[in-house]
């Protein structure tokens, strides 16, 4: 009988490499496989060919004109190819990638229905290892289209959920009141997950993902009202600096801008003011490259000559790091500890810090989450300063508050949020928008690329790291072990940069590294030792590598468009000229058109807009979707969201903050 809690190995068709595989992505039960979210959905619907089809997932009644033939592809195996035409005669050549079976499967003259992307070359129409079916589809399928993985492709994930009974979902348990989904007639979460994997309408599955949409503002706005509430009534002594601001002010290696100063003008009126006030909490929003560290690090000044210590939080090790060496730039004329705390610290070093954090004198102590365990032994702590604050998701920053009441927090977002819309999830939080970035920064260049262009591009690389600048090149995998992946891998790309570029010296970063390498990778390139490095998304938030000018990002289409941006503004953070090259062969219209987009706009907000739109939001579950995105992707307009907020408050009223049961114990039987 299968359960809940039935290990996913029990499941037919699981050997030791998918279980592996899920394992790896933590699916380890039926449970956790449910609870894992379609990115998109595909309608199965039939058309005529033509090329207003092309780039478009299509399906197509089909006669088969030909019988099936070989053709050998150079070091890439055979393919099989039909020759096809529709009712009005338009012809189609099908090609099947190493599935020499179906050539018994298919046969002259036969009828068939194929579904895949268009395309055309020349003129002429092809579809590649369509999927293929013998009877006409009844009425308009919608497929779920899961995240592949090495091994496991949406169809195997379509299987594996498919082998799981209907009644099944009914297990689930809800994590939403159940008065409130009357009074919203939202579907129950199990209910609404069986949506997710089996939609039968197109109106079924909006409900659906409203109803996950809600939930993830709702459990948005119950956080920002109890962290609002915990500090109501709160107080703390304001700061009295026993040094000016301008000292500082004046120490940087560059001038503030206008926006920068307004900010930190805002955070010393929350923090400064005499006798007893209630505890800041601001929202620092700005563009990838705005500035927003020398603001943090001006608020842990001002903290700092107050006699009271900075904890600073960031997503990641490297990002850590770099904070690190920022503060401890910024710090060195003030003789002010910069420590830097993260899970890898060894426990000599990790005994140092909390010998410091110990004592009496102020510090700044930055790290991981690594932090928020720590937290606890750190004493005289005056600010707490949270860097990328989605990433942590609403539950650290809870964590966070409640270790470290009657303190000063400052969360710092590149997430372009709507002022209006900020204002209204982060209740009772004041917003500092950086609105400017620093001068002389110039729109980095961006150009949409083929595979074809590369070797030119390996040029352009060649020279611009001769005259000593720095490239960066991301790719979208570790390692393609079995070389089967059609995905560029960060190991393959090494290999082949360096081979290409042996004047140059090239490094490699990705996630798989011990952490000591991966901090080693990044200074070389830091200090130029390396000119050129490849790795994959481990780069991405907040890294500032001076002289960088050149991002390459590889399978550009694999990424969305926030992310891309955020890529981007790895260079182009001094003053000189940059370039940003999006490879992709990839054919379909709609991933061109967002890649276009990403040339012409430089606007982080517009640009998430558009990938909403145009792609969805990709993950329902888990505190990874903000209440921004949740919204946004389910088109909710201010009156709704008014509504989640009333819900929210009354949950908060009738039940209690325990009682919002956390996604992590959703699939437990009870
Ligand atoms: P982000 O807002 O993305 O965190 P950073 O704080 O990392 O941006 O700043 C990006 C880069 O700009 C850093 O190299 C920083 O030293 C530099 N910078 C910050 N403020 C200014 C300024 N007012 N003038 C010139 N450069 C600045
Ligand atoms: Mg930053």
């Amino acid at each position: 009988m299968l359960s809940l809690t039935t290990a996913v190995g029990e499941l037919r068709g699981v050997g030791p490499v998918t279980e592996r595989e899920l394992k790896a992505r933590g699916i380890h039960t039926v449970g956790d496989l449910m609870l894992l979210s379609p990115i998109r959905w595909q309608t199965e619907k039939l058309y005529p060919l033509s090329a207003e089809r092309v780039g478009e997932f299509s399906g197509f009644r089909l006669t088969v004109d030909s019988d099936a033939s070989t053709v050998h592809a150079k070091g890439r195996g055979r393919f099989l190819r039909y020759l096809c035409s529709d009712e009005d005669g338009t012809r189609v050549t099908l090609l099947f990638f190493n599935q020499i079976y179906l050539k018994n499967q298919i046969r002259k003259g036969q009828e068939l229905f194929a579904f895949g992307v268009l395309q055309e070359k020349k003129g002429a129409f092809s579809l590649f290892s369509p999927k293929l079916r013998k009877e006409a589809p009844e009425g308009v399928r919608i497929r779920p289209i899961y995240a592949a993985t090495h091994s496991i492709s949406s169809e195997k994930t379509e299987k594996l959920l498919g082998l799981l009974p209907d009644g099944l979902f009914d297990q689930i348990s809800e994590t939403l009141p159940t008065s409130t989904l009357k009074r919203l007639s939202l579907p129950a979460r199990g209910k609404a997950l069986l949506t997710l994997h089996r939609p039968r309408s197109e109106e079924e599955l909006q409900l659906a993902k409203k109803r996950f949409s809600f939930e993830a503002i709702f459990r948005f706005c119950v956080q920002a009202r109890l962290f609002h509430r915990q500090s109501t009534g709160e107080t703390v002594q304001g700061l009295i600096p026993k040094r000016s601001l301008d000292e500082f002010i004046a120490s940087l290696p560059f001038s503030l801008t206008e926006a920068q100063r307004r900010a930190i003008g805002e955070i010393a009126r929350d923090m400064t003011s005499k006798g007893r006030i209630p505890p800041m909490h601001r929202l620092l929003q700005g563009d990838v490259g705005s500035g927003k560290t020398a603001v943090a690090a001006a608020a842990a000044y001002l903290c700092a000559m107050g006699g009271k210590s900075t904890l600073v939080m960031a997503p990641t090790e490297i990002l850590a790091t770099q904070h690190a060496n920022s503060f401890a730039r910024f710090f060195e004329p003030f003789d002010v500890p910069v420590l830097l705390l993260t899970g890898s610290t060894p426990k000599r070093a990790r005994d140092k810090i909390l010998r410091i954090t110990q004592g009496n004198e102020p510090y700044i102590l930055i790290g991981t989450h690594a932090l928020v365990e720590e937290g606890a032994v750190c004493r005289g702590i005056g600010l707490t300063v949270c860097d990328e604050q989605h990433r942590f998701g609403v539950r650290h920053r809870t964590l966070l508050g409640d270790k470290n009441e009657g303190v000063h927090t400052l969360v710092m977002s590149a997430t372009p949020i709507p002022r209006s819309l900020a204002m209204f999830l982060y209740t009772g939080e004041n917003i500092s928008v950086l609105d400017e970035l620093p001068p002389g920064r110039q729109a980095v260049d961006t150009f949409y690329i083929g595979q074809e262009k590369l070797e030119r591009l390996y040029g352009f690389i060649r020279r611009r790291c001769e005259a000593g600048e720095k490239a960066l090149i991301v790719c979208p995998l570790i390692e393609d072990e079995e070389g089967e992946s059609p995905l560029q891998s960060a190991v393959e790309e090494w290999k082949q940069v360096k081979k290409t570029l042996p004047s140059l010296s090239v490094g490699l970063l990705h996630g798989k590294m011990k952490s000591e390498e991966k901090e080693t990778a990044l200074n070389d390139l830091i200090e130029g030792k390396t000119q050129v490095l490849v790795s994959t998304t481990v780069i991405e938030v907040g890294v500032d590598v001076p002289r960088a000018t050149v991002m390459v990002i590889q399978n550009a289409e694999r990424f969305g468009l926030s992310q891309l941006h955020q890529l981007r503004g790895r260079v182009g953070r001094g003053k000189e000229k940059a370039w940003c090259f999006l490879v992709s062969s990839h054919p379909a219209k709609s991933a061109r058109e967002r890649l276009k987009k990403l040339c012409d706009c430089h606007d982080g907000f517009e640009l998430a807009r558009f990938d909403l739109e145009h792609r969805g939001p990709g993950d329902f579950f888990g505190t990874r979707q903000s209440g921004f995105e949740a919204a946004l992707s389910v088109g909710m307009g201010m009156e709704e969201m008014t509504s989640v907020s009333n819900e929210a408050e009354l949950f908060l009223n009738e039940a209690g903050p325990e009682e919002l049961i956390p996604y992590e114990r959703a699939t437990r039987l009870n």
